[in-house]
């Protein structure tokens, strides 16, 4: 993920700009410049769907050309930088101007709304709708991005506009709209080339992005998870060696897939502790359980409500997933090697070597001739679960969901929130978009799923949040 060089940035006068070439895209018609800006989230939601972005290999440019115009018109600065030319990065800034009395003073927080553009691959074949079409029916938007994210772009871009057209600017700090490419493959085109080579643009105080914001119900009452941290995978492979002989005579050899196979069941059935971590807490007693015995509180939920439990327990503790075994490549031969991979995550609050410690301890006894080999590390990470922003999105659904509970979560998986963490140690980087209506386990089914596709309510609803905390952040 080491980006392989740089460009300089380039302020964009988007459109006129007819050097970029024509790409491939599956619908040309969609990348033709369009007549009229787009008058809702709904519109330019359809209109992003329309730009195929699947990564690899994203070819964001079209579209980020696109939002760059928009966002120009509306009065933000606009830059667009990349590593290669077909992959821009899209940071937008609206800036207080410091001009007259009062609170009027440059001096506030830099909040950005970031999102990424590229999507996940899409079999047409597969769905009612052409993933690329965008088409709206009983009040729902459809195609690749619908959910993963290409509404949280739609929703904070259609927000930042509204607020700049109304005539509307920071009395403090600044508005940063940041849209990266290449996310669903790490980021080395996106989040990490950006913060590594224009710190200057990336850099935020406070930041929304994806991870959070699905309601869950418990008890029948709704609960809204603002996503405060990730877990960070620590990929490793058990490596077993053996003595290689002919398979007709199986006492003569040692079989080194054999010794990997209790291995495979004790991580499958492995069960860590679990950590008491503030969020975690915070969360558990949310809910109404007791979070200071994660794991009472957890059992109880267990049985209350295996599905919600089966999506929550993940952010409390260690996880492993065995997923991945090689051995032989003969069937007459009894394999001398053989090796199982393993994905595993590891929550915000445990150091690497904790969660190594903890990982050999699940695994102990250890059989001869087998060897652990740690892999890809990248230390879960978080954010303050209390704070100026997290209190804006409290007092928001306070008022539009008079009774839901809001919540700290960790997102079992990672996002581009990570990067910002780790380049700006005091960056607090939330995932939120309030949905009214779709819940977390709809939500979550159709990400990265057929069929994807968002409530016109829900896209709405987080636009008018986007909207709302960014004048209650910057006045
Ligand atoms: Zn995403």
């Amino acid at each position: 993920m080491e980006s392989q060089g740089r460009c300089e940035p380039l302020r964009v006068a988007i459109r006129s700009n007819p050097a970029v070439p024509s790409r491939s895209l599956q619908r040309v018609s969609a990348s033709a410049p369009e007549p009229t800006a787009p008058s809702s989230a709904t519109e330019l939601l359809q209109r992003l769907i329309r730009f195929n972005t699947v990564n690899p290999p994203g070819d964001e440019r079209e579209a980020q050309e696109f939002l760059a115009g928009l966002l120009e018109d509306a009065g933000f600065e606009v830059t667009l930088v990349g590593n290669t030319p077909g992959r821009p990065n899209l940071v937008a800034e609206l800036a207080a101007t410091g001009d007259g009395d009062g609170p009027g003073t440059p001096g506030g927080p830099i909040l950005g709304l970031l999102s990424h553009v590229d999507t996940v691959l899409a079999a047409a074949e597969d769905w009612q709708h052409d993933p690329w079409s965008g088409d709206l029916e009983d009040g729902e938007i459809w195609g690749r991005g619908a959910i993963d994210m290409k509404s949280q772009t739609a929703a904070e871009v259609t927000a930042a506009i509204d607020l700049a057209r109304s005539g509307w600017r920071p009395a403090r700090g600044s508005l940063k709209v940041i849209v990266v490419v290449d996310e669903e493959v790490g980021g080395g085109e996106g989040a990490i080339w950006l913060c590594e080579n224009h710190p200057e643009l990336a850099r935020c105080d406070l930041m929304l992005n994806e991870g959070g914001g699905a309601p869950l119900r418990f008890r029948d009452a709704l609960h809204y998870g603002v996503c405060v941290g990730e877990k960070g995978p620590l990929r490793f492979a058990l490596k077993a060696s053996g003595r290689a002989a002919h398979a007709a005579t199986p006492r003569l050899g040692d079989n080194a897939l054999v010794r990997l196979a209790p291995l495979i069941t004790r991580l499958a059935e492995a069960e860590l502790p679990f950590d008491v971590d503030p969020a975690i807490v915070a969360m558990l007693d949310g809910l109404g359980l007791d979070g200071r015995d994660p794991a009472g509180a957890y059992g109880q939920l267990r049985e209350e409500n295996p599905a919600l439990s089966a999506a929550i327990e993940p952010m409390g503790r260690i996880t492993f997933s065995p997923n991945i075994v090689s051995a032989g490549d003969k069937i007459n031969v009894i394999p001398d090697r053989a090796e199982l991979r393993v994905d595993c995550r590891v929550p915000p609050n445990l150091t690497t070597d904790q969660a190594k410690e903890r990982i050999l301890a699940a695994l102990a006894p250890l059989p001869d001739g087998v060897e652990v080999e740690w892999g890809m590390t990248v230390p879960g990470n978080a954010s303050p679960a209390h704070g100026e922003l997290f209190d804006a999105l409290q007092e928001w659904l306070g008022e539009h969901v008079p009774g839901a509970g809001i919540v700290p979560t960790f997102l079992p998986g990672f996002t581009d929130s990570r990067t910002w963490r780790t380049a700006f140690p005091d960056c607090v980087a939330y995932g939120f978009f309030p949905h009214k209506n779709l819940e977390l386990r709809e939500q979550a089914g159709r990400m990265h799923a057929k069929d994807e596709r968002i409530d016109v309510e829900d896209l709405d609803f987080a636009t008018a949040c986007f909207r709302d905390v960014t004048r209650r952040i910057l006045g």
